[in-house]
């Protein structure tokens, strides 16, 4: 007998048929013997209908009570999982978070778990109930709920599996399994038997929508075996994440991400003296704005250069702001932005060991003539910003000049 948790995205649940199929599926576990608990999305398209509701009513929200509306949706999958469970004669009950509870931090609608005591599913379990939890939601200080950043079910699952001391983490979606890049722009993607924790938290957090990246941060932190597999074609394969050691061809690239959602600003002509970097990032961390790529030019006479760097698109006029009103303590002479830019990146463990390999990238950006704006490395990853209407392209190039492409 093993445990296991099993995990349903939106369009896995997204009528009661398809939660009746997810009921099967979760008996096939029960009748093979093993303690089961799952975790479940909300059905597809209903988080974005609550937050319209929202941002329709009141867009500067309290971020408390976005909490309460949008973990909405979950609870009313998490109780038709459990009656669908029963009428097909598997005992089950449902939990919300904060009947676990599945405590977080007060940083609401991107709340992070900090602790799931176990006794109400290990209770749950061993008196022979499947644990329907509800995703994405958990309970802050003074009671409040809260909520996991969207995507969040994919980390209440992995953190579920781990309070449990689960054996498997199975993450049910509507593709069957991790692709080598996003087959929708890619036809020739190809399915990953395997790939290692450290590049699958590289994959999402460039933004790879399979997993949520703190999915995958849990997942390895606890060494919690994670399999994404499709709830429409079960025995398709699926991918597993494993240790890097479990990877015996390690290739030099392994996939290609892609994130639109990227804004460049570059200041012009800012003094090249101490401080300037603290006097430029120090009112963005303030305004909360999540900068990633930096570059600053050497200057030519030694008095002044540029800075370029970018943030998310939707921070975008926040980060403006924050900037025009740090202007005086600067000291820039021109501000530029662009929210038509996105970012590639290219991962792979083999890169530590393999040289040249960003080489290939820059060749193969450049036989397309895309232009690079800026670039950012790290051990297992090469990160380049490129204009938006290049994606596609770029991503189908380096696909097949890194021998990607499915035969
Ligand atoms: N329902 C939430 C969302 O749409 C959480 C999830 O599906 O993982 O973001
Ligand atoms: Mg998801």
């Amino acid at each position: 007998m093993a445990k296991i948790a099993m995990k349903f995205g939106g369009t896995s649940v997204a009528d009661l048929d398809r939660i009746r199929n997810v009921a099967q599926l979760v008996k096939k576990e029960v009748d093979r013997g093993h303690q089961v608990a799952v975790v479940v999305s909300a059905m597809s398209g209903e988080t974005n209908k609550l937050v319209g509701y929202i941002n329709a009513l009141s867009p500067h929200y309290d971020p408390r009570e976005y909490d309460t509306v949008v973990a909405a949706g979950e609870q009313v999958t998490c109780g038709l999982l459990a009656l669908a469970l029963g009428a097909i004669g598997i005992p089950a009950r449902s939990f919300l978070g904060w009947q676990i509870p599945i405590q977080t931090s007060a940083m609401h609608a991107s709340a992070r778990i900090e602790d799931i005591p176990p006794e109400n599913l290990d209770a749950c379990l061993a008196s022979g109930k499947v644990a329907v939890v509800a995703g994405f939601q958990g309970v802050a200080e003074d009671n409040r709920v809260s909520t996991l950043g969207r995507g969040g079910s994919d980390t209440s699952a992995v953190a579920v599996a781990a309070a449990m001391k689960a054996d498997r983490c199975d993450i049910y979606t509507d593709v069957d399994g991790v692709y080598t890049t996003d087959p929708r722009i890619a036809s020739k993607a190809r399915r990953m038997e395997k790939i290692a924790f450290e590049e699958m938290l590289e994959m999402a957090s460039l933004g790879a929508k399979v997993l949520q990246t703190r999915s995958v941060e849990i997942a390895m932190q606890h060494r919690v075996p994670v399999r994404v597999l499709s709830t429409f074609d079960p025995d398709a394969g699926g991918t597993l994440l494993c240790d890097e050691e479990d990877i015996v061809e390690k290739k030099p690239v392994t996939g290609i991400a892609y994130s639109r959602d990227e804004a460049k600003i570059s200041l012009m002509k800012i003094p090249d003296h101490p401080g300037i970097a603290a006097a430029i990032f120090g009112p963005l961390a303030n305004a909360g704005i999540n900068v990633d790529m930096i570059v600053q030019n050497i200057s030519e006479d030694g008095k002044r250069t540029d800075l370029t760097f970018t943030c998310p698109r939707t921070e975008l006029p926040r980060a403006l702001k924050a900037l025009e009103e740090a202007a005086p303590a600067i000291g820039y002479r021109e501000i530029t932005s662009d929210a038509n830019v996105a970012k590639i990146s290219i991962i792979g463990i083999g890169m530590r060991t393999h040289p040249g390999v960003a080489q290939t990238m820059f060749r193969t950006l450049s036989e397309k003539g895309i232009n690079i704006s800026v670039i950012s490395t790290s051990e297992i990853k090469v990160s380049v910003l490129i204009a938006e209407e290049y994606v596609e392209l770029a991503v189908r190039a380096l696909h097949s000049a890194y021998e990607l492409d499915v035969a």
